[in-house]
């Protein structure tokens, strides 16, 4: 189905506004206001990664920390970047971090709860849809995850 990419990010940031008030973190969301940011793929499953991606750069984040979310395109793709300013991921780690199950420092990632499925959920359905999972991260600094989609014409007059 074809949707805006910047409305299910709006949602999401939207649901996910407590969580981070919670820990006085900061989300910030940059786009473009004048313009779209259609594609086509399904929107439950692309609100699901974004939502997995967004509630880890809070989870992982120290309080008092920034969240942005970026939502940029190029000629052909709408690209979404989600950057915290957390403690970032060791380099011996990143590589397994979209496993399911894999978390860093067992014993602090269970106190923060869930079950280390995020991410792999997160690179099953990116995948599903042709495209990736990227990141790319700091120790001490933080993380940026990000995927794109594929650019889709704000109308299609020939197929009304
Ligand atoms: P779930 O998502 O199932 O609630 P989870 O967040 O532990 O649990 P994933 O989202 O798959 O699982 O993430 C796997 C591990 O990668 C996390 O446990 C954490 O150690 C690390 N991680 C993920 N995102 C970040 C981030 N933004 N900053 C630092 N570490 C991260
Ligand atoms: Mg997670």
């Amino acid at each position: 189905e074809k949707f805006d990419l910047k409305d299910v990010l709006l949602e999401v940031i939207d649901e996910l506004e407590q969580k981070a008030e919670k820990r006085d973190v900061l989300i910030r969301f940059y786009y473009d206001k004048d313009k779209t940011f259609f594609t086509t793929a399904d929107r439950d499953k692309i609100f699901r990664v974004s939502q997995n991606l967004i509630s880890n750069a809070i989870k992982y984040n120290h309080d008092g920390g920034e969240v942005e979310v970026r939502l940029t395109s190029n000629k052909n793709q709408q690209v979404v970047e989600v950057k915290d300013n957390g403690k970032g991921i060791p380099p011996e780690d990143l590589k397994r971090i979209f496993e399911r199950f894999y978390r860093v420092e067992k014993s602090r990632s269970r106190e923060k709860g869930g079950t280390g499925l995020g991410l792999a959920i997160v690179k099953h359905i990116l995948e599903a849809h042709k495209s990736k999972i990227s990141v790319s991260s700091t120790v001490g600094k933080g993380s940026i995850f990000s995927f794109s989609l594929p650019a889709e014409k704000e109308k299609k007059k020939e197929e009304e």
